[in-house]
């Protein structure tokens, strides 16, 4: 991927830096010079770099700014200063004074405070634009320099959120039937009752467990067992709203959790799985069909209940419980309606 620099600043202020910067190959350079502009272009698509000419109204502001946005802090922010009088001073002042200024820049949000001397620079390029080339001068070495150093960072952010994607990835997925696992679901059900409570919607929950689990195990062994996991999984995922998210809670357990959905349409919605399960065997391979059932409990969010889920996950539980007491393939659910009553594990091989 190409390295992009924002450079906020004029048309003239970019032909004055290094051809290096301007070599499209290498770099994908676009240059703004207002601040509202120079904004939403680096909320919408950040550049890896920001080249900032001091001279320009609201150059501080932006570093400032950027400095300030945490999910963007790590564009590699480098200031250019070419306010005219400033470089009259530097020469005036001595370099107690140049440490000054480059403390005030480095406070206020730029990475690399640089002095850019234009005159001489456009001169040289003229001339010789090599990375490495003694002629250029010595703040246009120093730029290089810095966006080698700018360069080494975006790279090494952008290394850092793939690591992370993939390490959520896997910290958030179960790795047997794909579906997100029990962390993912201690992580998305306050979030889901804060909107529900937000948006005054209803949030419903499922908590369903396969019957007589073992029995297939002790059958057919833990491989078989796995399978059928992965089957009923997707079964599941394929039968269920885009808003309905279904979770490996444990074993052979699962929690859906339905947003925007009330306690009857729960119940319809367990019932209509409690069916889809039973009703029709899991294919293991072409010599073994096996039929299972499961028993669901079902729950909805009440104004008492707490932030994390806690409660609510309690009284599903609770109701799939009592499903299982009262002879399995089942649905237990607020009002304690029932489903059909046949129980029993049945399996079908050929
Ligand atoms: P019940 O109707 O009361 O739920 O009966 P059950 O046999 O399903 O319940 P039990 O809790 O006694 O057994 C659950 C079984 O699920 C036991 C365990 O070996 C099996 N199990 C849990 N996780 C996995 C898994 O990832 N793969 C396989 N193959 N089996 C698993
Ligand atoms: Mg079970
Ligand atoms: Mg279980």
């Amino acid at each position: 991927m190409k390295i992009s620099i924002l450079v906020f600043g004029s048309d003239n202020f970019l032909a004055t830096l290094p051809d290096q910067i301007r070599d499209t190959t290498a770099f994908s350079v676009e240059v703004i010079t207002n601040l509202s502009q120079a904004v939403s272009r680096i909320q919408i698509t950040p550049p890896d770099i920001l080249i900032v000419q001091a001279s320009l109204d609201d150059s501080m502001e932006l570093c400032c700014w950027l400095k300030e946005q945490t999910k963007l802090s790590w564009i590699y922010c480098i200031l250019l200063e070419d306010r005219p009088q400033l470089l009259v001073d530097k020469s005036k002042y001595g370099w107690e004074w140049e440490l000054e200024m480059t403390s005030i820049a480095l406070r206020q949000g730029a990475d690399a405070y640089i002095w850019h001397e234009t005159l001489h620079a456009t001169s040289l390029q003229e001339e010789k634009t090599d990375f490495t080339s003694a002629e250029l001068t010595a703040s246009q070495r120093l730029l290089l320099a810095q966006l080698t150093v700018g360069l080494r960072k975006a790279q090494k952010y952008r290394d850092l959120i793939r690591t992370n994607d993939l390490l959520s990835a896997i910290a958030l997925a179960d790795s047997l039937t794909e579906l997100s696992n029990r962390r993912a679901l201690e992580w998305d059900l306050p979030r889901q009752i804060q909107k529900a409570r937000t948006n005054g919607t209803p949030l419903s929950l499922i908590i369903l467990d396969v019957d007589y689990f073992k029995k297939v195990n002790d059958s057919y062994g833990h491989l078989v067992g796995d399978r059928l996991l992965q089957l009923l999984s997707n079964r599941l995922r394929h039968n269920l709203r885009y808003q309905d998210t279904p979770f490996r809670y444990g074993g052979e357990e699962f929690v859906i959790l339905l947003g925007n959905t009330t306690c009857d349409e729960a119940f319809v919605v367990a019932r209509r799985l409690n069916r889809l399960v039973g009703e029709q065997a899991f294919t293991i391979n072409s010599q073994l069909s096996i039929n299972v059932t499961i028993s669901l409990g079902t729950a909805c969010l009440r104004t008492e209940d707490d932030a994390n889920g806690i409660s609510l996950l309690h009284r599903a539980d609770q109701n799939l419980l009592q499903a299982k007491a009262a002879g399995r393939n089942r649905v237990m659910g607020c009002e304690n309606y029932f489903s059909q009553s046949t129980s029993h594990l049945r399996v079908a091989s050929s």
